[in-house]
């Protein structure tokens, strides 16, 4: 196997040269350094690696060249390798041009020209995307690989969690890959057995649960300690920015998730509007690098493992597990977020993990590559999966009960959908019923203007219709509202019932719910802000609150 390839783009031979210098002497061992004088010849390299089968792990490419913008070199190559890195030199006048580029070309970074020294100003950055981009990519050859069905509900599970967990993988469709049939055949797997993963030693497991394949990868889901200072229950980002400042204020914290990593943020094709990332940051991206700061400053993280149930015992809380097990601390983050709300349409139900998926475009995404899908909402989070679908389908057809997304879509990702022109809207619209023979074939649709019904060939239906909180694992004494969001600090202190809970002599601290040392963060909390910075800014506010609480005690 050849080493993957860095491609550099600039029409100044002086530029190409001082680029390609500074490259060569940093990744030689590991890349093999390729350049262009033109974007054709840049893209004529690109198809040629691919036909060759090479791997590419980054484009840099000069914006400004005769023929072809740097802009659309990016952009055409990601049409090639889309998990490649994207990264656009310009000069400092034309910073403007290079944001631009950033939304229409989806440019991972910018350089402006000189980077001297590279020490500072080059090699961190392109490290950074290089370690993002080894995290995705999988040689063909090598890895993991997941044998099932497309339509089984057991294989959208493990796929998931994988995805999840960021653990790449190769996924097999045992109707339509030929190697899958091979791989079962040799292991002696038969049909009502799938999915099965089979790991490159040659092992095989056979219809597992995510919990098997966790304990198998080496990832224990035993805590290290019979009694933590902190433990944070939920691994979106308001529970792993408290882990990581609960860690570093020197508690004793633990971290779980019932299935993975990342929560809602994870799995978002694209973040726009998360502070320092100019370019937009994917969720998994986030996610990785926040479990590794995490767990490097001390953390422990355990998934998949649910929390189904806290007793209060003296100053202590008494975790259940969905287990079994327990776990015992002083003080709890809740941070349990939100999960999609189901829709009611007759066929739903009985099609979900067969083509009816809630907020999976990442995970499935690749599954309908030349197929024609449905997301149903009109909110952001449609919009990120329609756009992230439209990347491999032939079509995405986005229907939405309003009559008009302004309200209720960022303006930029409008934007983007408008300019897409393999994605239609359609307002105004519900969807009526859902059908099929195993797996979705049909949506039947229904125009709340005029009342007319349409039935649309479709192989999935993408759910993001709103969400509600995951609170019922919490005690009753921790006040929610009929919604069942949690009421903190002077919220828990207005609701009734309070006074016959709260027995302190001091008010609960602003984060802290109606049972001393119990904190809520994020999306499951009265009046959230529904962000990923508001979830991170108020997970990193409660690890220092429990820390107040425990000096306290
Ligand atoms: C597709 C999509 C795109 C988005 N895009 C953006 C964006 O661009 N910008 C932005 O600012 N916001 C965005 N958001 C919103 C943002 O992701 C959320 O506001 C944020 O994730 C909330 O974080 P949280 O930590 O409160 O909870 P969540 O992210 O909901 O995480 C909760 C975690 O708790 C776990 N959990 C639940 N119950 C249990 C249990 N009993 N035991 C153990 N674990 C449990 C879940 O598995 C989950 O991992 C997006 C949301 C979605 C769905």
């Amino acid at each position: 196997m050849n080493k993957p390839v860095l491609l550099v783009v600039d029409d100044d031979p002086q530029v190409l040269a001082a680029v390609r210098r500074d490259l060569r002497s940093r990744y030689r061992e590991q890349y093999t350094l390729m350049s262009a004088e033109s974007g054709a010849e840049a893209l004529d390299a690109v198809r040629e690696l691919k036909a060759r089968g090479d791997a590419l792990a980054m484009v840099i490419s000069d914006q400004r060249m005769p023929g072809m913008l740097g802009s659309e070199v990016l952009a055409r190559s990601r049409e090639v390798y889309p998990l490649a890195k994207r990264v656009l030199l310009t000069a400092y006048s034309d910073i403007d041009a290079a944001i631009k580029a950033i939304n229409e070309a989806h440019v991972d970074h910018y350089l402006s020209k000189p980077w001297d020294p590279p020490e500072e100003r080059l090699y961190p950055v392109l490290d950074d995307l290089l370690d993002a981009w080894q995290a995705e990519y999988l040689p063909d050859a090598k890895g993991l690989r997941l044998v099932g069905h497309q339509w089984a509900p057991r294989s959208h599970a493990i796929k998931d969690f994988l995805g999840g967990s960021l653990i790449p993988y190769h996924w097999l469709d045992v109707e339509r890959d030929p190697e899958a049939r091979v791989l079962l055949d040799a292991a002696g797997v038969a049909a009502s057995e799938l999915p099965a993963l089979f790991f490159e030693d040659g092992s095989v497991l056979r219809d597992p649960e995510p919990r098997q394949v966790a304990e198998r990868l080496g990832r224990s889901l035993s805590a290290a300690y019979e009694v933590y200072d902190l433990v944070i229950v939920g691994a979106g980002p308001a529970g792993l920015a408290a882990a990581l400042y609960g860690a570093s204020e020197g508690m004793r914290t633990l971290l779980l998730d019932r299935h993975a990593p990342g929560g809602q943020a994870g799995t978002s094709a694209r973040i726009e509007n998360y502070l320092g990332f100019p370019t937009g940051v994917s969720g998994s991206e986030l996610t990785r690098r926040a479990l590794a700061q995490a767990q490097r400053l001390g953390a422990e993280f355990l998934a998949p493992l649910e929390v189904t149930a806290v007793a209060i015992d003296g100053g202590y809380k008494r975790l259940t597990l969905g287990d079994g097990r327990e776990l015992v601390t002083r003080t709890l983050l809740a941070a349990t977020g939100m999960i999609y709300r189901e829709h009611p349409a007759p066929g739903i139900a009985e099609h979900t993990g067969a083509g009816v998926y809630y907020g999976a475009a990442r995970t499935e995404a690749s599954a309908f590559a030349g197929r024609r899908v449905l997301v149903v909402g009109g909110g952001n989070s449609a919009g990120q999966g329609a756009m992230h679908l439209a990347r491999y389908a032939k079509e995405v057809l986005i229907v939405a009960r309003r009559e008009s997304l302004h309200d209720s879509m960022s303006h930029y990702l409008m934007e983007q959908i408008q300019k897409t022109p393999n994605i239609r809207l359609q307002t105004c619209t519900v969807i009526e019923r859902v059908e099929g023979n195993g797996h979705v074939e049909r949506v039947a649709l229904k125009s709340l203007a005029n009342g007319t019904s349409q039935v649309e060939e479709a192989d999935a239906l993408f759910v993001f219709i709103g969400a509600r909180p995951r609170t019922d694992w919490l005690p009753p004494n921790v006040l929610r509202d009929a919604n069942g969001f949690v009421l903190t600090g002077r919220d828990a202190m207005a609701a009734e019932g309070f006074a016959r809970i709260w027995k302190e002599r001091r008010e609960p601290l602003p984060l802290e719910t109606s049972v001393p040392g119990i904190f809520a963060a994020g999306d499951l909390r009265i009046g959230a802000m529904n962000r990923v910075a508001s979830a991170v800014g108020e997970g990193s506010m409660v690890a220092r609150l429990a820390h107040d609480y425990l000096e306290l005690q």
